[in-house]
């Protein structure tokens, strides 16, 4: 595979951004090699600078749940840059894609725009604690929710601990705020709420969680979350930056049919420009700023070519059966993938929901907690993952990221790198590890 025009490109780039990139998976550096500059994509497709051309699974993180530069998407997008990129002024397009979500999202009732999915979680967290005049959070070792001070937060070590800070510069005082507990953890939840609960404005979990592999819970962890919360008069906060219009127009939320209070969005409605939101029933909703007193604001919230792209997206999500054929395409794409590993009894799982997988090494039963993952299994993500590239797939390039299938996926590319995966899966596999 020719890399030299990349490799160039990363080199100039180390100069000029710390570690070369604009966020920090994008380098690379838990797998092979150096990042490849993508310079086109269309469809399921991707092709970097020097003209290698890959079937995506990264789908740039989750939001291109139709593929790259979907026709309808640009069209809208073009239709809209048009008449101007931004005006800070209220848009026709913010009602639309506004009428377009809560009309066919019957758990919120109001929804705020922001331009990422850490300005959602941010902003959310401060409505929780505005709405309920308390200050501390409760969050899940193994989910992420952006990179805002008091959810960049580790476990310590034991059942129920504050958070320790997972990035520097983070205050104390902010991390001491965050109580962190172990995923389907039932007694942890319990013993935190007890302890915390009077202190505690709201729970905050990935309703999937798939950013430290994908970690499915069971639903009724989800329920007695919820029953919990209520008990406690603790607000739940549906973090669906990647499950939200993923898995189902209503997300997780839809999904296992648990109410939270506050839900958090991103990706997805944004059809890859930068978006994010947040939404909630109206009494909640009306806390926010100018309704209410806890302040949010945004200089390019709810812009223009943003929401336009989100209306395509989202109009084309709510086709009938839509997400009825996403989820058995990918099923058609697993499912040999899946007796290939089991006939060869090969070290590894599938893990998926909808559209979404995972390759979970070295794990002997369903993996719902971080802390059953062993990190040395990741090599074997690493050789995966260059062998895929040389043979024209790109994954996400971390073994604790999760693949994404779009709609733009044919049945005929995903059997073929179906084949392919089995081929360097027992490659791998059976090289000394
Ligand atoms: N929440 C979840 C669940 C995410 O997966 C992400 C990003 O991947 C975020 C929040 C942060 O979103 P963004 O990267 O748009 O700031």
């Amino acid at each position: 595979m020719k890399q030299e025009r990349s490799k160039r490109l990363f080199e100039e780039a180390l100069e000029l951004f710390p570690g070369g990139v604009s966020s920090p998976v994008r380098a690379f550096r838990s797998v092979h090699g150096t990042p490849l500059f993508i310079a086109s994509g269309k469809g399921s497709h991707i092709t970097d600078e020097d003209g290698n051309t890959f079937l995506d699974f990264c789908c740039s993180w989750g939001p291109l749940i139709h593929g790259h530069a979907d026709d309808r998407v640009i069209k809208a997008v073009s239709d809209a840059l048009q008449k101007g990129t931004s005006f800070g002024t209220p848009t026709k397009f913010e009602n639309a894609l506004a009428k377009l979500i809560l009309s066919n999202h019957p758990y919120v009732e109001q929804i705020r725009f922001v331009s990422s999915g850490t300005e959602a979680v941010m902003s959310a967290i401060r409505l929780a604690r505005g709405y309920t005049g308390k200050n501390k959070i409760i969050k899940f070792e193994g989910c992420y929710h952006g990179h805002s001070d008091g959810l960049l937060v580790k476990a310590g070590s034991g059942l129920v601990t504050f958070g320790e800070t997972s990035s520097k510069g983070i205050p104390k005082a902010i991390a001491d705020e965050t109580i962190v507990i172990g995923l389907d953890a039932e007694d942890a939840l319990h013993t935190a709420l007890d302890m915390y609960g009077a202190d505690t404005a709201c729970v905050i979990i990935e309703p999937v969680p798939a950013n430290n592999g994908l970690l499915l819970q069971r639903p009724a962890f989800l329920q007695s979350l919820r029953a919990a919360c209520t008990k406690h008069k603790v607000l739940l906060l549906f973090d669906e930056v990647i499950s939200g219009f993923r898995i189902g127009f209503t997300g997780a939320t839809g999904y296992y049919d648990v109410q939270p209070d506050i839900i958090t969005l991103g990706k997805i409605i944004g059809g890859g420009l930068p978006v994010g939101a947040f939404a909630a029933n109206k009494e909640i909703m009306q806390c926010i700023s100018p309704a209410g007193a806890v302040y949010q604001a945004g200089t390019l919230s709810g812009n223009p070519l943003s929401m336009s792209a989100g209306i395509a997206q989202l109009e084309a999500c709510l086709t009938s059966g839509f997400y009825t054929e996403l989820e058995n395409k990918t099923d058609r794409f697993l499912q040999p993938i899946k007796q290939h590993i089991q006939k060869e009894d090969l070290p590894l799982r599938i893990q998926h929901i909808g559209s979404i997988f995972w390759f979970a090494f070295e794990a002997k039963e369903a993996i719902r907690r971080a802390d059953q993952i062993d990190p040395s299994s990741m090599r074997y993500f690493k050789e995966m993952h260059s062998a895929l590239l040389e043979r024209g797939i790109y994954l996400g390039p971390s073994g604790y990221e999760v693949g994404f299938v779009s709609s733009a996926h044919s049945d005929a590319e995903l059997a073929d790198a179906a084949h392919t995966i089995m081929e360097v899966l027992s490659l791998i596999c059976s090289e000394a590890h």
